[in-house]
Order: C-alpha cells, then structure tokens, then sequence
C-alpha cells in the first residue's frame, strides 16, 4: 500500500477501498517500524494525524472529496511553524519551541485535508548538504545506511525513499530540495522564488529560501505544488500571480521542446560514470521529441563563492533573533544581560552555524562589505543575466543535480569546503530564483543518480511536464530500497 502513488491512494479512498484512517495507521506503523534505521522524523504525532484522518474520512463519506489529497499523509520538515507540534529546525536552540501558528504552505495542505504525520530531520537551521549537522542526529540513507540522505531536506528526502510516507515539504536554500532528493532517488522541486509563501518557515537566507514538495514522482510533486503555492499578503515577497492547474498538462507530448547542456556543467568535475547516466536520460529526452543544443553560463563557476557570502550574511542577520530573551534557548544563571547573550548563543548553536554567522558578520562588516558583500550582488545579476541568455535559446536547461552520489557519514563533516561543493549544480538557479526540479536517472553502485532540470521564471510547468513523461518511459523512480519493503499492506 505504501508504495502507490497519491493518486491511486486517493482513488482507494474515493471508491471506499480503505479508509484515510487505514492508511494514516499503516504509514505510522511503517514509521515506527522502520524509522529507528534512518532518523528520518524527529517528531511523529499519532494521535493529531488519526483525528485529522477520521476528519477526511468524514468528508470523503459525502462522496465528494473536495482536493485529490483529502485523507492523504504528509510529513512536513521540522523549519516549517506547526501550531501545538515542536518546530525546532533540528537545532538545540529551538529544540523545545511550540509555535502558536502554522506556515501558510502547511496550511493550505491542511486545508486541503492532507495528514501530517509528524516533522522531518533536516541539517541545523537548513545549513548543510548531509543532514550530519542536525541537533538530533544524523539521518541515513535508506539505500545505504551508511551513506548520508543529503542535505538538507535529508528527512524528508529518505523518508519517502523508505516509504515512510508518500509525500514531505522540503525547503531549498541552495540545492536542499534537490541534493537530497538526488541521493535518495526521489523527485522533488524547487519552485520560482515567491511561488510558496516562505511565511512559517525558520528564515535561513531570505531572498534564497523557497519550499517545495518531494514525492515519488513527478505527478504527486504536480498536486502537492499546485495546493502549495499561490499569493499571501504575509510574505511580501510572495508572488501575486494565479497558480496553474499543472497535472492538466503533464499528458502532452514533448515534441519541439528545447533542452539545453550548459557546459560548464558537464565538466570533468562531473564523475564521468554519473555523466554517462545522465546522458542516458539526454536519449530519452530526444527519443520523446526534445531537441538537444549546447549552452554556456559563463558565470557559473562563481555560484558557489557568492552563494557562501550571501547565505551567510543572510543568515547572521536572520539568526540574530535567537538572543535567549524572546524564546528558544537560555543558558543557565547568566551574570549579566552579556553574558546571556553570548552564552545563550554559544551554548544553543552548533559548529556549521556558528560558522555562518562568523562569514556573515564579516562579509557584511563595514571592512568587507564593499569587497564582498556587495560585488556578490553584482555578480548573482551577471548569473541571472547568463540564464536570461540561454532561456532566449531553450525551454529548459538540464543538469547534473550533484557531481557524485551520496557519500558515507562522516566523510565530509570535518571539510567543510568540500561539503560546500556538494551544491555546485544547485545554487545557480536559487541565485536566478528560477524553478528546478530533480528526479531519477539511475544508478551507479547501488545509490541513486539524479539529474536536474532548471526553467525559466514560473515555468515549473515545463520541468513538471518533462519529468513526468520521463517516468512514463523510465522505472528509476519506481525502484525502492529493499530493506524497507518486508512487510506488504
Ligand atoms: N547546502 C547548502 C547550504 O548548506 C544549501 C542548504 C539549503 O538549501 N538549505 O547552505
């Protein structure tokens, strides 16, 4: 049961076949069962989802199911606000915060009667590509559980990969939607920036942040997206424009489509196994009716340097909220207000964000701005303007999502630098604010490959599309870990 698809799920539920109340208690039997393995939930709430269950079950017993995802189980990551549910955003800092509200995007899934099971690891503050930074643990790969989920949506990207759950939200700062969903072999996608409203969700780098749905394919990110998104008068930088019916077109053909191979990208950076099966996925593309051309973003090389000067300012600015006065954490007896702070701060923070806060200070100290801060700017405009560029050229841009698979726990924890380069497919287009998208492409020694496709502005249409005729050819996303797949319901 744990492995159909959103829509057949809700098709069960509509003819009767098995109630919302059956099939919440399934997923948190799964949960229970097998999440001691991975650590993919730092919070499972059993009673609030069986009475959101008994509630959908109610409204599908009119017989008219008003959204395709009444009665269907969620589990959201832990930055997204929860009303009456811990939110900590796997930090020490917040490891005992409640909040009194709900982040619009989760709302608007409630609303359409989604059942949250419980909230996601995720890497500290969403700072990280191996969910190793988490308060809570490490969370592990279901494919290898040796191996990292990625980061830092890693919850929620292996509890789906495990069937813990159909669907999760994961947030996307500069690839935490699409790292991880590349190493546990799922799809997920990174809207336009302003698509989701960001209100509710734990602010890391503001004007990178956006949050988006991870499912097992392509067609249930389409349904959960299309709940997710739209306008809120909450977030200012919430986009006001109508949100498309995007399942109504994913049937279309592809033919006279335009995918352009940004070479810069597929460089010898780019492990040449993984560059082998990403061409194997370029095949069916053009089998499918797309066209092929070479494209050049000059500037992409400098994604990964600004990326780490403006996340960071961002975040120093944005963290510096958490002083132990107004909530999260309070270190004990403090002498003097000083010292509360710095204590509260030094002793609730962990090393990557602490980190950040030190890169960020600096590069917006009145020394460094001009140096550092604000040539980045300058130069996420030259990225946007390489991207205007190609997108006058093609529909879509296909990419590598990671330059490897997934690497075992431990590996990179002591290097940050080579964990920063973990993203260097994916800050390009939350730089640009454009949508991107990541799905199966195959395998190389047992892990997940993913491949990557970036649109133009609000064309998450196109990559939804692409993806989803992709998996009506292809089998990768219908591939699960075998350790997790026992017991039949
Ligand atoms: N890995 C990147 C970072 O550590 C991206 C994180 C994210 O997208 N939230 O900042």
């Amino acid at each position: 049961m744990h492995r159909l698809t959103i829509s057949e799920m809700a098709r069960m539920l509509k003819q009767g076949d098995c109630s919302s109340v059956e099939l919440t208690q399934h997923f948190l039997d799964r949960i229970e069962t097998y999440d001691t393995k991975i650590n993919s939930f730092v919070t499972v709430c059993p009673e609030q989802a069986l009475r959101a269950a008994e509630a959908a079950d109610q409204q599908l017993s009119t017989g008219s199911p008003t959204s395709p995802l009444l009665g269907i189980p969620i589990a959201h990551k832990d930055l997204f606000s929860t009303e009456g549910v811990l939110t900590t955003s796997c930090s020490k800092m917040l490891a005992n915060y409640t909040p009194p509200y709900t982040a619009t995007c989760v709302e608007k899934l409630n609303q359409a009667g989604m059942v949250m099971l419980g909230k996601t690891n995720m890497d500290e503050f969403a700072m990280g590509s191996s969910n190793e930074t988490s308060y809570f643990g490490p969370c592990c790969n279901p494919w290898n559980t040796e191996y990292v989920p990625g980061g830092s949506s890693g919850g929620s990207a292996a509890a789906v990969a495990a069937g813990l759950v159909p669907a999760t939200t994961g947030t996307d700062t500069g690839g935490s939607i699409r790292l991880p969903a590349a190493y546990c072999g799922i799809t997920g996608i990174k809207p336009t920036y302003g698509r989701v409203s960001r209100w509710g969700m734990t602010a890391f780098a503001s004007s990178l942040d956006q949050a988006g749905p991870m499912a097992q394919n392509a067609y249930d990110c389409a349904l959960i997206l299309e709940t997710m998104a739209g306008h809120d008068a909450q977030d200012a930088t919430s986009l006001n424009t109508p949100v498309p019916h995007y399942i109504k077109d994913l049937n279309q053909p592809l033919e006279g489509l335009r995918i352009g191979l940004p070479e810069e990208f597929f460089s010898d950076q780019l492990n040449p196994e993984i560059n082998q099966i990403l061409h194997q996925t370029i095949e069916t593309l053009k089998e499918l009716g797309m066209s092929v051309q070479s494209v050049t973003l000059p500037n992409s090389a400098l994604c990964i340097p600004i990326y780490y000067i403006l996340a960071p300012a961002e975040a120093s600015s944005n963290l510096a909220r958490f002083d132990g006065v107004r909530y999260g954490y309070r270190c004990k007896d403090p002498a003097s207000i000083e010292d509360l702070y710095i204590r509260s701060r030094a002793e609730g923070f962990g090393d990557e964000v602490k980190r950040r806060i030190i890169v960020g200070t600096h590069v917006l100290s009145s020394g460094a701005y001009n140096a550092y801060y604000q040539k980045a700017q300058k130069v996420r405009t030259l990225i946007k303007h390489d991207f205007d560029q190609v997108f006058s050229q093609v529909d879509v841009v296909f990419a590598p999502t990671a330059p490897s698979t997934a690497f075992k726990i431990g590996e990179k924890v002591d290097d940050p630098i080579s964990m920063y380069l973990c993203d260097i497919y994916t800050t390009a287009a939350n730089l640009a604010e454009l949508p991107a998208l990541t799905a199966p492409a195959g395998f190389h020694q047992g892990l997940p490959v993913g491949f990557q496709l970036i649109g133009g502005h609000l064309e998450e249409y196109k990559l939804l599309h692409i993806a989803h005729q992709l998996q009506q050819v292809t089998d990768f996303h219908q591939q699960h870990p075998a350790d997790f797949d026992f017991e039949e319901g």
